[in-house]
């Protein structure tokens, strides 16, 4: 699992930060996650393959986590693009960009599809043999949602010498390697921990941009192995989180504690702050594995 962070700044795009986006690579999967303005010349400068993307989810519709769509799907278009793009956001998402589509008369060649969300429950939203993506409901000043990714279980790996020892036939290591205990070569049933081990355990990302202090997702990303809850804002600022429905760090690590997350990651730092050790400093009063986004920052986590 890899995490490259495009942006992780609030509001607008300056000379040297830019506004929300991420790309998740997850079991070959390559997700972009928000599409602040200029997130297509980030995914240039990374070399990111413009045909791996498939799936774009947007938390919400202000600007900073979204102006950069069309733009992205503009330029999809021009490259000549064939495959299918999933789109997954608020509801008028579609409305927005189709807009801009048909003023400027640019349909695209390849499908798009829009996944509008509209429930405030948290639901399953993409699913294939490898991966699963659920909404996290959140509370901003307008509908938003935060995503969690989560692995599935890997099968499970056979242990080569013990398998022989067993007697067991080619013909069921796949069932093995699924879980199930099998009958040996003399009928007799073998229980399938006897010969394997598990496999890679199961990675998950939970992004939660933007909203304020919301305990009731702590059940949703519970154990997540790596959280990233926006920061807006240092606690001396708390005055100004409430009213815009953003977070302090604080507020971020006490989410990532209750949640039992593996790791903290802070982002959406408001533009007012010289420097984000604050933030660090701030969330590590409260939970202690916390790491600072900056744009153009890749996190290994496999
Ligand atoms: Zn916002």
């Amino acid at each position: 699992m890899k995490l490259t962070i495009l942006g992780c700044y609030s509001a607008t795009p300056r000379a040297l930060t830019n506004t929300t986006s991420q790309v998740l690579e997850i079991n070959n999967h390559m997700f972009l996650i928000d599409c602040g303005e200029g997130t297509q010349v980030e995914l240039r400068k990374h070399k990111i393959k413009f045909n791996r993307i498939k799936h774009i989810f947007i938390s919400h519709l202000h600007g900073d986590h979204f102006f950069g769509l069309v733009g992205l799907i503009s330029t999809f278009r021009l490259l000549t693009r064939e495959t299918d793009l999933h789109i997954y956001g608020p509801k008028g998402i579609k409305e927005v960009i189709t807009l801009q589509m048909k003023l400027s008369d640019s349909w695209t060649n390849y499908k798009l599809i829009f996944h509008e969300l509209t429930s405030t429950e948290s639901q399953l939203i993409f699913e294939d043999d490898v991966v699963e993506v659920h909404t996290i409901p959140l509370n901003h000043r307008v509908y938003t949602n935060g995503y969690l990714f989560k692995e599935k279980e890997g099968n499970r790996k056979l242990d080569m010498n013990l398998v022989e020892e067993a007697n067991i036939d080619v013909a069921y290591y796949r069932k093995l390697q699924q879980g199930f205990d099998v009958l040996n070569e003399d009928g007799v049933l073998i229980a399938n921990e006897k010969v394997t081990r598990p496999g890679k355990k199961a990675k998950s990302y939970a992004f939660c941009s933007d909203t304020m202090y919301k305990e009731d997702i702590v059940p949703i990303i519970k154990d997540v192995d790596v959280l990233y809850h926006e920061s807006t804002f240092l606690e001396k600022h708390s005055h100004l989180a409430l009213p815009t429905k953003h977070s302090t760090a604080k507020e971020a690590a006490t989410i990532a504690k209750k949640a039992n997350a593996g790791v903290l990651l802070l982002g959406h730092y408001s533009t007012r702050y010289d420097s984000l050790k604050p933030f660090k400093e701030e969330a590590q009063e409260v939970f202690k594995p916390v790491r600072l986004c900056q744009d153009g920052k890749v996190f290994d986590f496999s």
